[in-house]
C-alpha cells in the first residue's frame, strides 16, 4: 500500500441502524480491496443533519485530495443530486446500494457511474448481513447492533424516514439467530435488536412472527447471551408475546425506549401517531406491573407546530405520568417534503425554551433514578474507558484495572455526579 493509499473508511451519522449498516459497508470495502475511500453514511432526520453532512465532505475533501468520497445513507437517497452536484463527491449511492459487496467493487467505487440510488420504495427485502467481529468493531466488541427490520409503513408528519428508507421489511428469524450466535461466539455478552420500526417486525413474513416471538426465539436458541436489549419501541404497537417476555425472561433487559413524541391528543393526532397519552401511561404502567425494575427512555419533540403553552404542558406532565428517565428532547425543526412543515409553525424560540425545559425535567429524573439506585448491588457490563453499563443502561464508572471491557461484574453503587453512578467492585 502506497503512502497516498490508506485504508477505507465510514464516517456514520444518525441512528444505531446507520452504525450497524456502517460495519456492513466496512466488511465490502475491505473484501473488495477498496483503498482510500471515505465512505460517508448520511442521515436525514432533519435539515441540520443533511447539512452537517456536506460541511464533512468539503472539509474531508480539502484534507484529502487525491481520495475516493462516496456518500450513502437518507440523505443521499432522499436528494441524490444535492451530493452529485458537489464537485467533492465522486459517488451517491442508494440506501439498498450500499448493503450491496458489489458497489464497492473498483468496477462500480472507482468506476464513472456518479450516482446509483434506486426508487428505495420499490425495495421489499432486508437481508440480514452476517457481521462478524472480524470487522466489527461494535462498541469496543461489548454490546452489538443487530439489524432486525428495515423502512417504515408509517408516515408521522414531521418525519423523513420513509421516503430514504422504504417500506418496512424483516430479516428472516433464523438469519437473525445465527447473526447473534456467531456474535455471541465472538465474545459479545450483549446484543440491542435495532431498526426503523421494529414493533412492526414479521408482518411482511410468512406466519407474521411478531417481535416477541422473535426475542424469545433468540433467547431460547442462544442460551449463551446473558443480555438482550430492544432499542427504540412503538409503545402501543408491543405484542403481547413481548409483554410476556417482559414479566418472565431476566435476560430481556428491563429497558425500554419508547417513541413518545408528545404527550398531548391533539399534537399527537396532527403527528399521526398510533396513540393517545392514556395508552402511553396505560403502557407504562403495564410494564412497571409486569417488571417492577423497568426503566423508560422516550424520544419527544418540543415546539411542534400548533402546539400552545397547555399542550406543552401536557408532554411536560407525561414524564412523571410514564415514569420516563431517558429523555431524548428534540426542539422541531420542519423537514422540507413533510406535511408539518407545512403546517404553521411555531417560533424557534419558545421550541428550544420548551425543548430545555424538557431537558431540565430529564435532567432531575435521572438524579431521582440515580439515588434511588445508590447503596445496591449490581450487575454490569463493562464497555471501555473504566464506563459499565448496568441492565437499565445506567452508566457506572468503576475505577478498578479488574473491571475489564467485555465483562459481567457485580459492583457495589457507592456514588454518583448526577449523571453516572460510581461502583466498586464487590469484594
Ligand atoms: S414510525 Fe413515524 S417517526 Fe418512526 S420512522 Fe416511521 S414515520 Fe418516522
Amino acid at each position: 500500500m502506497s503512502a497516498a493509499q490508506s485504508k477505507s473508511q465510514v464516517i456514520t451519522f444518525g441512528c444505531r441502524l446507520n452504525s450497524y449498516e456502517s460495519e456492513v459497508i466496512l466488511g465490502h470495502a475491505e473484501k473488495a480491496g477498496l483503498e482510500n475511500a471515505i465512505i460517508f453514511n448520511s442521515c436525514a432526520v432533519t435539515a441540520e443533519a443533511v447539512r452537517g453532512v456536506r460541511q464533512a465532505i468539503r472539509k474531508t475533501r480539502r484534507e484529502n485530495p487525491a481520495a475516493r468520497i462516496i456518500v450513502t445513507g437518507c440523505a443521499a437517497q432522499i436528494d441524490p443530486d444535492m451530493f452529485a452536484n458537489m464537485l467533492e463527491v465522486d459517488l451517491v449511492l442508494g440506501n439498498a446500494e450500499k448493503l450491496e459487496a458489489r458497489s464497492f467493487t473498483p468496477a462500480i467505487a472507482l468506476g464513472n457511474e456518479r450516482v446509483r440510488v434506486n426508487d428505495i420504495m420499490s425495495v421489499r427485502e432486508t437481508a440480514g448481513h452476517m457481521v462478524s467481529a472480524r470487522e466489527n468493531s461494535f462498541e469496543g466488541r461489548v454490546r452489538a447492533f443487530v439489524q432486525i427490520q428495515n423502512g417504515c409503513d408509517h408516515r408521522c408528519t414531521f418525519c423523513i424516514i420513509p421516503y430514504g428508507r422504504g417500506p418496512s421489511r424483516s430479516v428472516a428469524a433464523g438469519s437473525v439467530v445465527s447473526e447473534i450466535r456467531g456474535l455471541v461466539a465472538e465474545g459479545y455478552r450483549e446484543v440491542v435488536l435495532t431498526g426503523v420500526d421494529i414493533t412492526s417486525y414479521g408482518a411482511d413474513l410468512p406466519g407474521t412472527p411478531s417481535l416477541g416471538n422473535l426475542a424469545t426465539r433468540i433467547l431460547k436458541l442462544v442460551p449463551e447471551l446473558p443480555r438482550l436489549r430492544i432499542s427504540s419501541i412503538d409503545p402501543v404497537e408491543a405484542d403481547p408475546v413481548l409483554m410476556r417476555l417482559i414479566a418472565e425472561e431476566e435476560r430481556l433487559m428491563p429497558h425500554l425506549h419508547l417513541s413518545l413524541q408528545a404527550g398531548d391528543d391533539m399534537i399527537l393526532k396532527r403527528m399521526k401517531r398510533r396513540h393517545l397519552r392514556a395508552d402511553a401511561i396505560a403502557f407504562c404502567q403495564e410494564a412497571l406491573r409486569l417488571r417492577p425494575d423497568m426503566i423508560f427512555g422516550a424520544d419527544l419533540i418540543a415546539g411542534f407546530p400548533t402546539e400552545t403553552d397547555d399542550m406543552f404542558e401536557n408532554s411536560l406532565r407525561l414524564v412523571d405520568e410514564c415514569g420516563l428517565t431517558w429523555l431524548h428532547v428534540f426542539p422541531f425543526s420542519p423537514r422540507a417534503g413533510t406535511p408539518a412543515a407545512r403546517m404553521p409553525q411555531t417560533d424557534r424560540a419558545t421550541g428550544k425554551a420548551r425543548a430545555e425545559r424538557l431537558r431540565a425535567k430529564g435532567t432531575e429524573q435521572v438524579h431521582a433514578h440515580l439515588e434511588r439506585t445508590l447503596g445496591t448491588a449490581q450487575t454490569i457490563l463493562m464497555e471501555n474507558g473504566g464506563i459499565g453499563r448496568t441492565r437499565q443502561f445506567t452508566p457506572v464508572r468503576v475505577m478498578d484495572p479488574r473491571a475489564l471491557p467485555g465483562s459481567l461484574i457485580e459492583v457495589a453503587l457507592t456514588g454518583h455526579d448526577g449523571k453516572s453512578l460510581e461502583g466498586r467492585l464487590a469484594a
